[in-house]
């Protein structure tokens, strides 16, 4: 079976949002912009794309698996893409 790298981006991104360490082995470019989103994505008691309150990081993160792994998911990929964009001109 094919891994989606990007849906085990999202998982991970996930995970380190919702306070958790980090544990998947990913390539460096996929590596910073999951550590850029998990930065975006920090547990601030409430999700942060819909508003919805939750109160614990559990909660959290299994919301945001199951409600926004997509989101979460393009959201890497963009940040990817403008990271190697930005390292191609110079800017990182
Ligand atoms: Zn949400």
């Amino acid at each position: 079976m094919k891994i989606d790298i990007w849906a085990e981006a999202a998982k991970e991104a996930a995970s380190r949002a919702a306070g958790g360490r980090g544990s998947t082995a990913l390539p460096p470019q996929i590596e910073e912009a999951v550590a850029e989103a998990s930065r975006m994505l920090e547990y601030r008691g409430s999700c942060p794309l819909c508003g919805r309150r939750l109160d614990t990081r559990r909660g959290y993160y299994l919301h945001l698996t199951r409600v926004h792994l997509e989101e979460i998911s393009s959201l890497i990929r963009s940040l990817s893409r403008g990271l190697a964009e930005g390292r191609r001109e110079g800017l990182i």
